[in-house]
């Protein structure tokens, strides 16, 4: 599959890597060598999707999940063209994943009411006790320590498989 990627897209710069994820930074496509499954495939096809969009970083909350859904129609296009097929129950738990770490931040951590970004996209404020939190864009980009290469610190990268370790 890899390699009918590269053929396909000589441009993109595929990298190994322990994660799944793009850096639009590095303008690089990191894939996870160590896995072979189903779902790899399914994953690699999704950080194309956002290499081809050229997805940059996002600015609001909102616009992540837009970022999202349009990198798995990307993937979806690009898997009918390769001949395979995506399972839908796997993007709409992906896009869940994110939906719930989107809504975790946006809780009020005071009084549990539902707040919305403010203007600048790292903080939120709560219109029922004003509580204002800060959020980090790229938090769910982490650095790893890693022998393998991974995004650095301060990088956005968009990346599924490290959301599960985030407590917002
Ligand atoms: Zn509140
Ligand atoms: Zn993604």
């Amino acid at each position: 599959m890899l390699d009918q990627l590269q053929a396909r897209f000589p441009d993109l710069h595929f990298v190994a890597g322990e994660r799944f994820c793009w850096s639009p930074q590095a303008h690089e496509v990191i894939y996870d060598s160590s896995r072979q499954d189903t779902t790899a495939v399914w994953s690699l096809l999704h950080e194309t999707g956002h290499a081809l969009l050229n997805h940059q970083s996002y600015l609001a909350d909102f616009e992540l999940l837009q970022i999202e859904m349009a990198a798995w129609q990307r993937a979806r296009e690009l898997a009918t063209e390769l001949g395979i097929t995506i399972d839908e129950d796997h993007i709409q738990d992906c896009l869940d994943t994110y939906r719930d770490w989107l809504y975790k931040r946006s809780i009020c951590p005071k009084c549990s009411t539902k707040a919305l970004q403010q203007n600048n996209h790292t903080r939120y404020r709560c219109f029922n006790c004003h509580t204002v939190w800060q959020v980090t864009p790229s938090r769910f980009c982490r650095a790893y320590r890693a022998t393998k290469k991974t995004a650095s610190a301060g990088e956005t990268v968009f990346s599924a498989a490290n959301l599960a370790t985030i407590s917002a």
